[in-house]
């Protein structure tokens, strides 16, 4: 066995159909007196019911949450903080909204109770992001990291099959490419193999009966352990294509990881054989790059950068914007390759 480091950074989870309820006891548990409660403006209901089962220990709502965490909503959501006194940040939804608690609680350093609606795995991780003038910037901070995340499968059954489907499969892009980080160690390899079975098994169970508990039970409980991959490996390829198309060309999240991931283990299987054969594993499946964009295909998400409004004649650009700042990767980023890759990825072409 290869010499490793391992030092996780996890908070204390809370799982179970019907676990919000013990949201007070958390909050409790924490101190908070004034807690705030933050939402995208869609959840604006559930963040209201949510002051309502705090009772007092909640100052008030913050419901401007938006995809990847504008400047100014983060300024906005830090100033209602400050107004009301906040001691405890509780964000209910997806990532998100996680984000917004994230950048609050970097400059308050007001403890976060997370409360995950969809698959994106923030909840288990130190890193934030914010975006301004159309760049994303993303680091890792300790004090981000949610002290609490309660995880309430009932919370998920109203997530479209879509965003269910695409959400599950951003969770397996953690897991996958957590495989073959470089400072992957045992410890995350099991997580991610295991959180990769968990979420490809519950997929099409979803897809059949999104309100099928037992489902959805399996597919959180996988995203809890795909974000823990996330938090503690560092990501490639992948991640870094996704990154650049969201930001730079504007693509939608999850969408964008379901039509990548395939494209990102075809390009790397050739050169991470311990990584793969777990993949393989875990999805009971020969290729997993072509498994991948089966699960996908099969279960209507979608499988083309086309299908998501990218233009063809940006794929030379996205090719050298990635090749110009990588990330670590195990096989090298090549501008060919990856002109080539990003040309499969926009044609929506099954690999292997
Ligand atoms: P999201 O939080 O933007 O949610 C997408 C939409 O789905 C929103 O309109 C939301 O209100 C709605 N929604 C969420 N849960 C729902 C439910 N249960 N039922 C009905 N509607 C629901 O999407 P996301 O994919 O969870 O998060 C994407 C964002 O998170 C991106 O900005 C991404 O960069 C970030 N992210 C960060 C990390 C990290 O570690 N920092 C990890 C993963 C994702």
């Amino acid at each position: 066995m290869q010499s490793f480091v391992c030092e996780l950074s996890v908070g204390r989870v809370v799982f179970g159909a019907g676990a919000l309820a013990h949201l007070p006891r958390e909050a409790e548990r924490l101190g908070a007196n004034r807690a705030l409660v933050l939402s995208t403006p869609g959840h604006a209901d559930l963040a209201r019911s949510i002051v309502e089962m705090l009772g007092s220990r909640a100052a008030g709502t913050f419901c401007g949450a938006a995809m990847h965490v504008p400047v100014a909503t983060a300024r906005e959501a830090l100033r209602t903080a400050r107004t009301l006194s906040a001691d405890c940040l509780i964000a209910i939804g997806g990532g998100s909204t996680t984000g917004l608690a994230k950048a609050v609680a970097l400059e308050s350093d007001a403890p976060i109770v997370a409360i995950p609606t969809t698959y994106a795995g923030s909840e288990m991780t130190p890193i934030y992001g914010l975006t301004e003038g159309g760049e994303k910037r993303t680091a890792r901070d300790p004090r981000v990291l949610p002290r609490t995340v309660i995880y309430d499968p009932e919370l998920t059954t109203t997530l479209p099959v879509g965003l269910s489907v695409t959400s599950g499969l951003n969770a397996i892009a953690h897991a996958a490419e957590g495989l073959y980080a470089r400072d992957a160690n045992p410890f995350t390899a099991l997580l991610a193999e295991e959180g990769l079975r968990a979420i490809a098994g519950a997929l099409p169970a979803i897809h059949r009966a999104p309100r099928d508990g037992a489902a959805r039970s399996q597919a959180l409980y996988g995203a809890w352990l795909c974000g823990i991959v996330l938090g503690n490996a560092g990501m490639a390829l992948h991640h870094k294509l996704c990154h650049l198309l969201g930001g730079t060309f504007n693509l939608p999240h999850s969408e964008t990881h379901a039509a990548v991931l395939p494209h990102a283990i075809a390009y790397n299987a050739p050169v991470v054989p311990e990584a793969l054969e777990r993949m393989v594993r875990a999805l009971g499946r020969p290729d997993p790059a072509a498994a991948l964009y089966d699960l996908a295909r099969d279960h209507e998400a979608p499988y083309s950068l086309q299908a998501l409004g990218f233009a063809e004649g940006d794929i030379d650009r996205a090719a050298e914007l990635a090749v110009a700042h990588p990330y670590w990767n195990p096989r090298p980023i090549e501008l060919e390759a990856i002109r080539a890759l990003l040309r499969n990825a926009w044609e929506g072409k099954r690999p292997g």
